[in-house]
């Protein structure tokens, strides 16, 4: 009775290619007239200083609104956009909406805090990659101190040679740079004494089920130490449990990034969250 099985699992995967095609096919000819309708949405993922638990900044996570599909996450598209190019106008859209939102800050006179933005590796094939960002930022008059790059490690073992250069613009205009999901792939830590980087972001494999044993711990607390000696901020990402951040506290990493402090919002909530002058209080699970 197998052989009736294997032939279903082979239609399955044929289908599956096949709607898979159009589907991307669909997105392909929508993405335009979705950007330009506003279907794109920004959300912010408080980072929370762990000396009081309370928020220091966000990072800028997009989101997709479709009128039938609903809210995508990132992983529905991003992959998408990164091979058609597509990424670039969206990050450019998104970092948009942050120097919007920081100026608004700014002229509400809130203490504006930092944000981040993910810039694509896609990004680095191109010269001057920084111009249309430059543009952006000089016309909502926002101080650069203000915007963070995050760039990932990948990008980094990629092309070390372009990511310098792009780095020394970066600090040249005064923005901040971050190197994401640090530890992930293949961070070699001769990379941070390399590269002159303000912010490394632990990946959150570090903080997965998996993860947790004594070796992760040590492993997290010399990276967190050799951060520390190099000056560099320390974000640690994808933290769920108290427990992890409670042994974070102690091990004096600077922030979490995490669903145990609160998830990827839309910007009213972060607001009403971030200027309530009130700690973070931590989820309860375990
Ligand atoms: P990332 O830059 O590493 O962003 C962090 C991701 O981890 C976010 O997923 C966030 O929701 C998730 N996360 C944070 N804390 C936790 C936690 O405690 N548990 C779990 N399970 N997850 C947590 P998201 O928003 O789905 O984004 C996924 C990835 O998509 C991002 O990873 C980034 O690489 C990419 N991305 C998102 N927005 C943009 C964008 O505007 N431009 C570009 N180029 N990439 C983006
Ligand atoms: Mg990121
Ligand atoms: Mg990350
Ligand atoms: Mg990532």
């Amino acid at each position: 009775r197998s052989k009736p099985g294997s032939v279903n699992v082979c239609a399955f995967y044929t289908n599956d290619g096949r709607s898979r095609m159009l589907r991307e096919k669909e997105i392909e000819n929508r993405m335009e007239a979705a950007l330009a309708a506003g279907e794109f949405e920004v959300y912010l993922q408080p980072k929370v200083e762990l000396r009081w638990n309370s928020v220091a900044g966000a990072e800028a996570l997009v989101r997709w609104r479709d009128r039938t599909r609903g809210l995508l996450p990132p992983s529905e598209f991003i992959p998408l956009f990164e091979q058609n190019g597509f990424i670039v106008k969206v990050d450019l859209y998104v970092f948009e909406q942050v120097c919007r939102l920081l100026r608004k800050w700014l002229d509400e006179g809130k203490k504006p805090m930092p944000i981040s933005v993910n810039l694509s590796r896609v990004h680095l094939r191109s010269l001057n990659i920084l111009a249309p960002y430059d543009e952006i930022r000089a016309r909502y008059d926002v101080p650069p101190e203000l915007l963070e790059f995050e760039l990932t490690e990948t990008v980094a073992f990629e092309n070390a040679e372009a990511l310098r250069m792009v780095l020394g613009e970066f600090h040249q205009r005064g923005y901040r740079c971050s190197l994401d999901d640090f530890g992930s792939g293949y961070s070699s830590l001769n990379m941070l004494k390399d590269l002159n980087i303000d912010v490394i972001k632990l990946d959150r494999t570090f903080f997965s089920d998996e993860g947790e044993n004594d070796r992760g711990d040590s492993v997290v607390q010399s990276v967190l130490e050799l951060a520390r000696r190099l000056r560099i901020q320390t974000v640690c990402e994808g933290v769920e449990r108290p427990r992890q951040a409670e042994f974070l506290r102690r091990t004096s990493c600077d922030m979490v990034q995490g669903f145990v402090f609160a998830r990827p919002m839309p910007v009213a909530d972060f607001e009403e969250l971030a200027y309530s002058g009130k700690p973070v209080p931590m989820a309860q699970t375990e």
